[in-house]
């Protein structure tokens, strides 16, 4: 393929228009919205807008008057249309670890009893999710299963309580039938937890549709909320009176009473805790407006046609090189991202740290464990063009052939890598 090519590619998308809606930087190519969205447009005037007139003007009557205190379910009704929900059964609030904390116990407590004490996951799952589900497993006298491939579905027997996964692992970019392993888990009696970290705004998900029982995720990443931007958590109807273990004011019937006994709200408000963080709530409604802004072009449907090509593309123009592809090349088991092991004569840290000095940032992730070391490229295709990722595995092949990742600059590690 030749990068005029590439170029044509980006001509004929209609969802090109969609770029416009984020401030990029100049002259970078960005290939880590699977870690940290990029910065909407709307979004600091909107984040000033809050804070000087609705918090400078308004204060407190503002939680009224400008509706902050309808923000969690506001912005979760409006996730709800990523991810195959309903309106209210979606709220956004705290971290994605605080809230995987609130459904695995709520799935614990109604499904874990004698004979039936065991959690499965996998075990190359994202880490905070296996610490979460270890203090679970311990409080609930639980066992923690961690498995991986095909072992997943054959291990769930009339035993397992809870089977969480990550719909789309956080390393390889492998992608789950979330509909299948759902329907598994329900044939031997077992609720089924997803977390969407790596699926909310990357790819199409339909957790009504699949019958989920508990989802989870996160507003930082593909939703481009901003660092540290509140996550979110979805429950099936048929769990409405699930309870969940921080019961706070929030998720009370009637916060405004001050009743000294907890009562749990009916719907989803019970799965708030405290107060709501507005600027940063506010910060996510506009990164998730730049995914609403594709229904009209096709929504997710068109989103994940355009991710597709684009990590086909960047498959094949990195093909040649001395790494290994670890990700999926079949296009029903593969997430938005791309990731290449590294052989072990070959610093993958260094690799990344050369490449981003030259404008292309992917990052890298140390294995643990025996697992490879990745280099790690999000493609996210609100923004990322077709010669984005031309021109990235190009940068890629020229800093291997290059040698210039044995510089020393580049080896020196910083705390978030
Ligand atoms: C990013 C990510 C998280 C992050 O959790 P925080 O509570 O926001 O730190 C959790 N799980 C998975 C699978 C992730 O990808």
């Amino acid at each position: 393929m030749a990068r005029t090519q590439a170029l044509a590619l980006d001509a004929a998308d209609t969802l090109a228009p969609l770029r416009a809606q984020f401030a990029l930087p100049e002259g970078e190519i960005y290939l880590d919205g699977n870690s940290l969205g990029v910065l909407p447009r709307a979004a600091a005037p909107r984040v000033a807008e809050v804070v000087s007139q609705e918090w400078g003007h308004g204060l407190i009557r503002s939680w009224n008057q400008a509706g902050w205190i309808d923000l969690p379910q506001r912005v979760g009704d409006q996730i709800a249309r990523l991810i195959g929900a309903a309106p209210g059964e979606v709220v956004a609030a705290d971290s994605t670890s605080i809230n995987l904390y609130k459904v695995l116990h709520a799935a614990l407590t109604a499904n874990a009893r004698d004979g039936r004490r065991v959690i499965v996951s996998e075990r190359s799952n994202f880490p905070t999710d296996l610490y979460i589900a270890q203090s679970l497993a311990a409080q609930f006298g639980c066992t923690l299963e961690l498995l991986e491939g095909e072992a997943i579905a054959q291990r769930l027997g009339s035993d397992v309580a809870v089977l969480m996964l990550t719909h789309v692992n956080y390393r390889s970019g492998a992608m789950h039938d979330m509909a299948a392993l759902t329907a598994a888990a329900h044939r031997a009696g077992a609720l089924a937890l997803w977390d969407l970290c790596h699926s909310v705004g990357a790819v199409p998900v339909d957790l009504n549709g699949a019958g989920a029982d508990f989802a989870i995720g996160c507003g930082y990443k593909y939703l481009n909320g901003g660092p540290g931007a509140p996550a979110f958590v979805w429950v099936h109807a048929r769990h409405a009176t699930a309870q969940q273990p921080l019961t706070g004011w929030m998720g009370h019937a009637h916060p405004f009473t001050f009743e000294t006994g907890y009562q749990p709200a009916a719907g989803m408000a019970r799965f708030l805790c405290g107060t709501p963080p507005v600027v940063a709530l506010a910060a996510l409604e506009c990164g998730v407006q730049t995914l609403l802004a594709a229904e009209p072009l096709g929504g997710m449907a068109a989103l994940r046609a355009k991710s597709l090509a684009l990590t086909q593309l960047f498959i094949e123009q990195t093909r040649a090189l001395p790494l290994t592809l670890v990700t999926p090349e079949a296009p029903a088991q593969r997430g938005s991202q791309v990731a290449l092991a590294c052989p072990a004569d070959i610093d993958g840290y260094a690799v990344m740290q050369a490449l981003i000095a030259r404008g292309v940032i992917g990052d890298f992730r140390a294995g643990a464990g025996g697992e490879p070391h990745l280099l790690r490229f999000g493609f996210t295709p609100l923004y990322t063009r077709f010669v984005d990722a031309f021109d990235a595995a190009h940068l890629l092949a020229d800093t291997l052939h290059s040698r210039v990742w044995q510089e020393p600059r580049f080896t020196h590690k910083a705390a978030v890598t």
